[in-house]
């Protein structure tokens, strides 16, 4: 069956060549493939199922839809759907955000909100320059795509996005991050850099597709007073980031910063397609039709959704992540003093980075441009992983950093299972 659908199917994939599984069922952390075997998912639909597969109170919400008669197909017409959850994605954002915001529905995916915010950024201001960062992540449409790491354009300028390992600056923790601000400081200040005031700048409060690049708290409050004294909206990608996954509900919380756009998506539509630009109120300057798009309404989407962040919200799972998070963060800096060939372990809450180094270069005799990476052995652990009933995601810029996603609802005895899996991945690869 799988030869069959991949003939048909175009090369673009990705996910598909890694991971040889035709899954037919799936429960929380858990996925079963056509033959029967069992996975531990932390890949979680790439940071997208906060509550795991088929979650009891996700299926409820869209059963219950099902069977109301309510269509499944309302362009932007408003809807009781709608309405709850804007009102439960408005009881979880921050208050100082959530009091001056608007909505705006965009559809189906993340790269569909990046859209929308660039280009209302734009609008607002007049102007048209975007600031964007190393290592970045936005999408796959043009504009997005332009925002993110490798593209170049004139019209984005990219900025040192600090970092604590191997800082492509070669400094990295408090002082790395006050440096990578004045740089940014300067670029717009300098009239010789050539860059004109910007429309709009985006991050990630933690960088994910990047290779799990949490930024300082630091840095944050000091990208926001520099957009701030300089009237750039400053824009917060969390379709990643969001729905407690970082150990808060939204990742902007750790460091208090009121963004003045956020992009949400992955997370808010419960696993089901769901993307949205939530922004002050006063950048509410588009035309009626300015940004318009068939699949702005999924009701099933929005019914999940609710489902989702309401359940996040009661049970206090983003202080669960934060626990746990911490939790795996310790033993597996304990394996990295293990195994020389960590280079690295790095996180916010269920959001995790394991660097995977060439354990022949001494630590130390690593220039800061990354050669030490080792993208091959990274590849061999997520093998080795999938071997063992773990599936696991890589990232970074070299493809060497593997990613744990899990589920928010992952158990204690879940998380040791992940723990030992991994560990014997590794040890397995390090032989
Ligand atoms: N922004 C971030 C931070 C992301 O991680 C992603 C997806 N990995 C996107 C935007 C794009 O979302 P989508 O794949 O749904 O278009």
């Amino acid at each position: 069956m799988l030869r069959r659908q991949s003939a048909r199917e175009s090369a673009a994939r990705t996910y598909a060549r890694a991971l040889p599984i035709v899954p037919v069922r799936a429960r929380g952390l858990t996925i079963e493939g056509a033959d029967g075997r069992r996975y531990l998912d932390c890949l979680s639909g790439a940071g997208t199922l906060a509550l795991g597969h088929n979650h009891p109170v996700v299926l409820e919400a869209i059963r219950k839809v099902l069977d109301s008669g309510a269509p499944l197909h309302v362009l932007d017409l408003a809807t009781p759907l709608k309405d709850a959850f804007t009102t439960e994605l408005f009881h979880t954002l921050p208050p100082a955000f959530a009091e001056r915001a608007r909505v705006q529905f965009c559809g189906p995916a993340g790269t569909d909100a990046v859209e929308a915010a660039l280009k209302l950024v734009r609008i607002a201001t007049g102007r048209s320059g975007i600031l964007a960062f190393t290592g970045a992540y936005h999408g796959m449409t043009a504009g997005a795509l332009e925002a993110s790491g490798g593209a170049t354009d004139v019209r984005v300028t990219r900025l040192p996005y600090p970092q604590d390992y191997r800082c492509p600056f070669g400094v990295g923790g408090e002082r790395g991050a006050e440096l990578a601000a004045r740089w940014t400081e300067s670029v717009l200040d300098d009239a010789k850099s050539g860059v004109p005031l910007p429309a709009g700048m985006i991050l990630e409060p933690v960088q994910g597709e990047g290779g799990v690049n949490p930024a300082p708290d630091t840095w944050m409050r000091r990208m926001r007073q520099i957009t701030e004294t300089r009237s750039i909206p400053l824009i917060a990608d969390e379709v990643q980031t969001g729905v407690g996954r970082t150990g808060r509900f939204w990742a902007v919380e750790h460091s208090g910063v009121v963004p003045d756009v956020m992009v949400l998506s992955k997370a808010i539509g419960g696993s089901l397609p769901l993307a949205v630009v939530v922004y002050r109120d006063d950048l509410d300057v588009w035309q009626p039709g300015a940004h318009a798009g068939t699949f702005r309404g999924n009701q099933l989407a929005m019914a999940a959704g609710t489902a989702t962040l309401a359940y996040v919200r009661e049970n206090r799972l983003a202080e669960r992540a934060a626990s746990l998070g911490t939790r795996m963060l310790d033993q597996l800096r304990a394996l990295a003093a293990e195994f020389p060939c960590i280079g690295d372990v790095r996180g916010r809450g269920l959001m995790i980075g394991i660097e995977l180094v060439d354990p022949d270069l001494a630590p130390g005799q690593t220039p800061p441009d990354t050669p030490d990476a080792a993208p091959a052995l990274a590849a061999a652990v997520r093998r080795e992983c999938l071997r063992r009933g773990l599936i696991v995601e890589l990232g970074g810029r070299h493809a060497s950093v593997v990613r744990l996603l899990p589920p928010l609802t992952i158990s204690d005895e879940q998380t040791s299972a992940v723990l030992d899996r991994f560990a014997d991945a590794v040890a397995a690869v390090a032989r």
